[in-house]
C-alpha cells in the first residue's frame, strides 16, 4: 500500500491537539572534487557488498569505468540496470523484475538526474533495500528527499510517491557538476531559491503542512535561509566557475545550496506556490519540452511573491533570476501568456496542487490568476 506520511506525522496529538514538528533528512551527504572515485570506500557505510546500479547509457559512458574500478578496488560485486529516461511506474517495475532475480542486493545506487534518481528510490523500496543516490547534475532538489515524482511515460507529471526511508547515502562529485552545461546548475539555483520562500510561506501558515504532513520545524526553515542567502551571495560566481569548468569554494557553497539545503529545506519546510505553478507548467507541452525543471520554478516563484503582496523581494529575485540567466518573462520558457486554454490549465492545477494552501491566506483562483 501506498505509503503517505502524512498518516504517520499529520496526526494532532496531546492536549492542545496540535500537529508535530518533523524533520527527515538522508542519513549521509558527502560532497567534493572527485568523491566519485571512492565511491566503493563510502558504501561501507550503507553497507553495501553487493549492489545495482541504475544509470543511463550517456551515464554509464561518462562515469560508468570510474564507478566499474572504485567499486573493484572496494571489492563490491554490482549488477547494472539502463535508465530508460522516464520515472513511470512502467520503469519502475521493469528495473524491480530484473533486479529482483538477483541475490541477496543489499543497495541500489541511482547515478545521474532527477528523473533517473526518482526511480531509483521507488526500485530500492519496492526491493526494500536502501537506496544511494549519485546524482550527476545540480539542477535539482532530488537527491535528498524521500519521495519521488511520477510521471506517465509519455513525460507528463501524474503524481508523487513517498517512501518511508531517506537515501542513506547522497554523494555529489563536484567536478562533474562542474564539467556539466552552466544551465543545469542555474536551473539548480531556481529550485533552490524557491525553497526559502515557500518554507517562510508554510511556516507563516500556521496550519501549513511540510511534505511529510507535520508543522515545519526551524531547523528546516533555518536551512532554506542560508540556502537563498548563498545564492544571492555566490549565485553569480559559482555559474562562472562551471563556464570555466572550475571547481573551487564558491561552486561548492552554491552546489550545497541547490542540493543539500534546498532538498532538506523542501521536504522538512514545506512548498507552497511556486511549485504548484512548476508542476502545472508541465503539462503544457511546448513548456515541457523546452524547460528544465528549476526554470519553471522561477516562474512560480515569481508568482507567488506577487500573491504574496511582496514586491521588494520580487524585484530582488527577478533581478538575482536575470543576473545568472533564469527566465523571468514566461515567453522564456516557451509559454505563450496569450492562450488562455494553456494559462487556465495551469491555474487549475495549481488550485488543486495540495501546497498551494501553505500560503497564509486563502488563494482564490481570480488572485492567483492576477498574480501569473
Ligand atoms: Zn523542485
Amino acid at each position: 500500500m501506498a505509503y503517505i506520511p502524512e498518516t504517520m506525522f499529520g496526526i494532532e496529538t496531546g492536549p492542545n491537539e496540535t500537529i508535530p514538528r518533523v524533520m527527515i533528512s538522508p542519513a549521509r551527504y558527502v560532497q567534493g572534487d572527485g568523491v566519485l572515485d571512492h565511491l566503493g570506500r563510502y558504501l561501507e557505510l550503507v553497507p553495501g557488498k553487493n549492489v545495482a546500479i541504475l544509470i543511463s547509457e550517456n551515464g554509464q559512458k561518462r562515469f560508468g569505468e570510474r564507478i566499474n574500478a572504485s567499486l573493484k578496488n572496494a571489492k563490491v560485486r554490482f549488477v547494472i540496470g539502463q535508465f530508460g529516461g522516464e520515472c513511470s511506474i512502467e520503469e519502475v517495475t521493469k528495473h524491480e523484475k530484473a533486479f529482483g532475480s538477483s541475490n541477496e542486493l543489499d543497495c541500489l545506487i541511482a547515478v545521474g538526474g532527477g528523473k533517473c534518481i526518482d526511480t531509483g528510490k521507488y526500485i530500492a523500496d519496492r526491493l526494500r533495500i536502501p537506496v544511494v543516490i549519485v546524482p550527476t547534475l545540480a539542477s535539482n532538489d532530488a537527491p535528498c528527499s524521500a519521495l519521488s515524482i511520477m510521471y506517465s511515460p509519455e513525460g507528463v507529471m501524474s503524481g508523487v510517491e513517498f517512501f518511508k526511508q531517506s537515501p542513506a547515502l547522497v554523494l555529489v562529485d563536484t567536478r562533474i557538476v562542474a564539467n556539466s552545461p552552466e544551465r543545469y546548475l542555474v536551473a539548480g539555483m531556481g529550485d533552490a531559491l524557491a525553497t526559502w520562500y515557500e518554507a517562510h510561506a508554510c511556516g507563516t501558515n500556521i496550519t501549513g503542512k511540510s511534505c511529510v504532513g507535520a508543522r515545519p520545524t526551524l531547523a528546516a526553515g533555518a536551512i532554506a535561509e542560508v540556502c537563498a542567502a548563498t545564492l544571492f551571495a555566490d549565485g553569480e560566481a559559482a555559474a562562472s566557475a562551471v563556464r570555466k569548468s572550475e571547481v573551487n569554494d564558491v561552486l561548492e557553497r552554491v552546489v550545497e545550496a541547490n542540493t543539500l539545503l534546498s532538498g532538506i529545506g523542501f521536504e522538512s519546510g514545506g512548498l507552497a506556490c511556486a511549485h504548484s505553478i512548476a508542476q502545472g507548467l508541465t503539462l503544457i507541452p511546448s513548456v515541457h519540452s523546452d524547460s528544465l525543471h528549476g526554470e519553471m520554478v522561477a516562474i512560480g516563484l515569481l508568482t507567488q511573491l506577487l500573491l504574496e503582496k511582496r514586491q521588494d523581494d520580487g524585484q530582488k529575485v527577478a533581478r538575482f533570476m536575470a543576473l545568472v540567466g533564469l527566465p523571468v518573462e514566461l515567453k522564456q520558457i516557451s509559454f505563450d501568456a496569450s492562450n488562455r486554454e494553456h494559462v487556465n490549465q495551469v491555474i487549475d492545477f495549481a488550485m488543486n496542487f495540495p501546497f498551494l494552501q501553505n500560503e497564509p491566506f486563502p488563494v482564490t483562483r481570480e488572485a492567483l490568476l492576477r498574480a501569473s
